[in-house]
């Protein structure tokens, strides 16, 4: 036994649908501007170039369901709808795409909550963007639903409304770097594995909450994403 300084934190995990189980969770990978009309709307075009990434700690996990405060910091606190992406086999300087999709364990709804004022001064200034997007329990994902169960990603609808009205509706197919294109792009970098989970971007319709409101986020054949934001404490 190790005899540490002090109790380590409980392992981040989240539910597998239909299971008892839970999927630990090691790293959270973020793609941003993968959808043509969210890049537009944040005053950029997609660059067809390459992909790019931020990352949220594995600690910034919030599960769907929860009510969570509305953080400090900002004034302008928005959601982003996406489908998550979980690993569940070593992935590294792959280029086959076929290949990296078969290290794919499952997919879930989450929302990558941003801090969209300091986000965008933080873009201005050339800064990295850890404050606008790594805020505590900024990313809340749904209970992960296994690849065989979900079948190929194609044209199913991903949305989300906001106390019952819709803000964001799109489909999968307009993901601009698809999903195992993404996979062998970031094991150039990272030597991937079991644990690692890929946010793929929003699409259009991003927007500020407020202490009260009810998210609600889906995408066809999987667990829908909730979140109720609760008071800045
Ligand atoms: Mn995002």
């Amino acid at each position: 036994m190790t005899d540490y300084v002090f109790p380590p934190p409980a392992a981040p995990a989240l539910p597998v649908a239909g299971s008892d189980r839970a999927y630990p969770v090691r790293r959270i990978f973020c793609v941003g501007r993968n959808y043509a009309a969210h890049a537009a709307e944040m005053g950029y075009e997609v660059d067809r170039e390459k992909p790019f990434y931020f990352t949220k700690s594995c600690h910034a996990l919030a599960h769907s369901g929860t009510v969570q405060p509305y953080p400090p910091g900002t004034d302008n606190f928005h959601f982003e709808m996406e489908l998550v992406v979980a690993l569940g086999a070593p992935l590294f300087q792959e280029t086959d795409r076929a290949v990296a999709a078969k290290a794919i364990f499952g997919y879930a709804c989450g929302l990558d909550m941003t801090r969209r004022d300091l986000q965008l001064s933080e873009r201005e200034q050339k800064r990295p963007w850890d404050l606008g997007k790594d805020a505590e329990n900024s990313a809340v994902i749904a209970a992960l639903t296994p690849v065989a169960d979900f079948g190929p990603i194609a044209e199913q609808r991903i949305w989300l409304t906001q106390n019952d009205e819709t803000r964001q509706d799109a489909t999968l197919s307009e993901l601009v770097w698809k999903v195992d294109e993404i996979l062998c792009h970031l094991s150039g970098f990272y030597h991937l594995g079991a644990g690692d989970l890929v946010m793929t971007g929003t699409p259009a319709g991003v927007g500020p909450v407020v202490p009260g409101d009810r998210l609600r986020g889906g995408i066809d054949g999987l667990d829908p994403v909730t979140l109720e934001i609760g008071r800045a404490e």
